[in-house]
């Protein structure tokens, strides 16, 4: 009986509550747990919540909620001991009220549903557990429909249940529905996923789906006999910590590890075993967001008690047509459909690739199609993804493996323990060279554009304010970040096409033993690179990283990845001084900062983050050569953020800053630099000058840092109008401008006014320091705290001032 049920002064004893995720457990943690006892003191018909009385306090529950939760009534127990004493007679010596007897004994009981594919040992394993003779053979679909066998064992009563076999729950077929409804409408407490151990990767999908349910799993790896024949080796342990669930293996045939596997089902029936956690099967990104989207919109409809909303969101996006009909029912004005209409549609649009295929009769024949990829098998693809980030981390095959797909030859090569790290090296010098050295040229037409634009501008308006606001502050500073657009849309050229090939997954594979051992982990890999294009996105991305410790750590360390908006003042720095040896300088840059952000981690994961980190499971998604069409999308929607920041958060910053050095007193001095040094600019430099003083900065290079705290490019920017004012000094050595070519202008206005040790100073100085504004929201957002926002301000700060320091009193004791 339901607890919904229980009338008004009723009694009953609690023996089973029913549901998944949160609300089971916040029913729970209401005192509603096995054995309890309740009494109904308030509940009519039309009454919602309902009142009851538990271990002496009351509490109300709402109807919906009561529904979950199955007790055994005092009617019911006499009813019980009457059939009792006709049928059998009572347990001898037990004078217990028969109410709690019966509780026992239905506390006692544990509903198994046997869920595999055909063929892989269901009923087997249900005759040997069952002691029964249910048909078993070599072929599929022997078992049309659910067969129930009860027995003992253990001190509990089991009634198992034999389901048709299936490879996946779809609705497709009529063994895959009725597989779900069962699932769904009985709740059997544990579901026993038979998995067949010579077939690892096609068995997993349905597991893979058996997890999206949100229920309770215990897998019996059956045919381990054939597993262990064939000299394959599978790290069993580590495979039930990524998946979340216990594994037992068995053999059908002759009943090897049945009993412990029933043992198991005790365990995890009772709450002790450890292993038993919900996991999610990651699908990516782009598909999780259309999966939280859903889910929301699942949620506030109210679907969330009988079935995972999880479920419900990826099967609606699979076109699930009787879930739909479901959907429909309980929200007959169809927002729900209209809402997965919209996002799969989304989705199909923004997901042009060219698919690679590889037949598998012909062997090595690759066909090429382009082809826009519909949500549905998205999801498949991320499914089997999944599991074989999962089996290349915990199974090795036996033979000198001939892999046949062409995604497998490639794996060979790039996965492999030592040549995978040179081959991820490589790639990534690719990149690099190609944003600085290729970048070089149409950066410097643009410069030159740019150059010429001011020139123009200054020779057609009259002396004032208002040409030198145009001049020196909008085209100076806007202009002196603009020019880098190139670089930084090559860059991203090159992330977007390792993400879009698959590639970047394996890099974050390689990674992984490595990244362990800073208590990262090697999907942390991913976002750290991304953090090379922008942080923002770069924080964002850490949503992939299950665990929290590693996600928290991630987040940290992320400001210590360059980012394409602190290209500008590299370039500006290293282009006044360091030209000959400008890739070297820049990629020892980069290092430098992925060295600190391990360093970072190690400290962070020993000293303030703290907690378990569980491992997960690491997709490795079937290469694809990515169409050029959604490779340029990607880098071009990145590249239009940039230009966006260049019409408003720059441009304001260089009115702003050309503002402070021009006033107040413009016509008081001589000379630009007297002015500057005058200004409110120059003011507040000198203010915070000493303070930069160690570090080997002068005023001017001090307020540019402080200005880079809006956005990292506005160090350039503030540069640029800064130092143009020193212009007039500049033009009497008009000479070296013109030999000089390929360096910047704004560089070589540099150059007249700084150190090389202290623009390398600065260098070391503008890798590290704080993030910018969008960075620091970013990871409020994300780790939900500013505390942790706030930290990593402190500690990048402190960090790059110490680190520069360091750097600048040590140079000079050596020069
Ligand atoms: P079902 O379709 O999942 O119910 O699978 P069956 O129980 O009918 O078994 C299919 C075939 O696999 C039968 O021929 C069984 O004898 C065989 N089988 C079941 N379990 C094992 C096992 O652990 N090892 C081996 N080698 N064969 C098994
Ligand atoms: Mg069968």
């Amino acid at each position: 009986m339901l607890l919904s049920d229980l009338q008004t002064g009723e009694e009953g004893v609690v023996i089973r509550v029913a549901g998944h995720g949160h609300f089971r457990k916040r029913i729970i943690e209401m005192g509603f747990v096995k054995g309890v006892k309740v009494k109904s003191i308030l509940n009519a018909p039309l009454n919602d919540p309902i009142k009851y009385r538990i271990m002496n306090f009351e509490v109300s529950l709402r109807r919906n909620d009561a529904s979950k939760v199955e007790i055994v009534t005092l009617e019911e127990a006499e009813e019980w001991l009457k059939k009792d004493i006709i049928e059998q007679p009572p347990l001898p010596c037990d004078d217990r009220p028969a109410v709690e007897r019966l509780a026992e004994i239905r506390t006692h009981t544990i509903n198994v549903a046997l869920v595999g594919n055909p063929n892989c040992g269901k009923t087997s394993i249900f005759n040997i557990a069952a002691h029964a003779h249910e048909q078993v053979g070599n072929y599929s679909g022997v078992t049309v429909d659910e067969k129930v066998g009860t027995f003992q064992y253990g001190g509990y009563t089991f009634n198992l249940t034999d389901l048709p076999g299936t490879y996946s729950l779809s609705a497709y077929s009529p063994e895959e529905l009725y597989v779900r409804k069962h699932l769904i409408e009985k709740m059997p407490d544990i579901i026993l996923n038979v998995v067949d151990g010579s077939n690892l990767e096609r068995n997993l999908y349905l597991t893979t789906q058996l997890i999206d349910m949100d229920i309770t799993i215990v897998m019996a790896l059956n045919m381990y006999d054939e597993l262990k024949k064939s000299g394959d080796n599978l790290d069993i342990e580590q495979l039930s910590t990524l998946l979340g669930m216990p594994i037992v293996p068995t053999t059908g045939r002759s009943g090897e590890g049945i009993n412990l596997l029933f043992d198991k089902i005790i365990e995890v029936f009772e709450g002790r075993d450890t292993i038993t956690r919900h996991i999610h099967v990651n699908h990516g990104s782009d598909l999780e967001s259309c999966i939280r989207q859903l889910r929301t919109e699942l949620y506030e409809h109210g679907f969330s008690d009988k079935l995972s909303t999880r479920f419900l969101a990826i099967k609606l996006l699979e076109n699930d047509k009787q879930l739909e009909d479901y959907a429909n029912q309980h929200d007959p004005d169809g927002s729900v459909i209209t809402m997965r209409n919209q996002i799969a549609e989304g989705f199909q649009k923004s997901s042009g690739r060219r698919l690679v295929k590889n037949t598998e009769d012909s062997g090595h024949k690759v066909d090429v199609e382009t082809e826009h990829q519909d949500i549905e098998s998205a999801i498949t693809d991320a499914k089997y993804s999944f599991i074989r980030g999962a089996l290349a981390e915990v199974y090795q095959k036996n033979t000198k493996s001939n892999p046949h797909s062409l995604t497998d030859k490639i794996d060979v090569l790039v996965t492999n323990k030592w040549l995978g790290y040179p081959f991820f090296l490589i790639f990534l010098f690719i990149t690099f060279f190609f944003t600085f050295a290729i970048g070089q040229y149409p950066m410097d037409w643009i410069d030159s554009l740019f150059s010429w634009f001011g020139d123009t501008v200054s020779n057609a308006m009259p002396d004032g304010p208002l040409r030198s606001l145009i001049v020196d502050g909008i085209i100076s500073g806007v202009g002196s970040v603009i020019v880098f657009l190139p670089n930084i849309l090559i860059l991203y050229l090159f992330i977007s096409f390792m993400e879009d090939s698959g590639y970047m997954a394996r890099a974050a594979f390689i990674m992984d033993k490595l990244m362990h051992r800073m208590g990262l982990h090697g999907k942390s890999f991913i976002p750290m690179i991304m953090g090379f294009g922008c942080n923002v996105p770069a924080v964002m991305a850490t949503r992939t990283i299950e665990d929290r410790k590693s996600r928290l750590l991630t987040m940290l360390i992320i400001p210590m990845m360059s980012c394409s908006a602190r290209i500008p003042t590299y370039m500006i720095l290293v282009g006044a001084f360091f030209n000959r040896h400008a890739a070297l300088i820049l990629t020892g840059l980069y290092v430098f900062g992925m060295i600190m952000s391990v360093v970072m981690a190690k400290l962070f994961s020993k000293y303030f983050v703290k907690g378990e980190s569980l491992p997960f499971v690491m997709e490795l998604p079937p290469y694809r050569m990515p169409t050029s069409k959604a490779v340029l999308r990607h880098t071009w929607e990145k590249g239009k953020e940039y230009l966006k920041k260049m019409a408003t958060i720059i441009l304001a910053a260089s009115v702003i800053i050309w503002a402070l050095g021009y006033f107040p007193n413009h016509n008081r001095y001589d000379t630009a630099k007297e002015q500057m040094e005058n200004s409110y600019l120059g003011n507040i430099g000198k203010v915070i000058e000493p303070v930069m003083k160690p570090c080997g900065f002068d005023w001017r290079q001090s307020v540019s840092l402080l200005a880079g705290t809006a956005a990292k490019e506005v160090v350039a920017s503030t540069m640029g109008v800064l130092y143009a004012s020193a212009e007039e000094e500049a033009i009497i050595e008009e000479e070296g401008f013109e030999s000089d070519e390929g360096s910047l202008r704004i560089s070589q206005l540099v150059r007249n006014n700084m150190t090389p040790l202290s623009a390398a100073s600065m260098l070391i100085f503008i890798l590290l320091y704080m993030p910018c504004f969008s960075t620091i929201i970013a990871i409020k957002n994300e780790s939900g705290k500013w505390k942790w926002a706030l930290f990593t301000v402190c500690y990048t700060i402190v960090l790059a001032w110490i680190v520069s320091t360091l750097f600048y009193q040590i140079g000079m004791l050596i020069i």
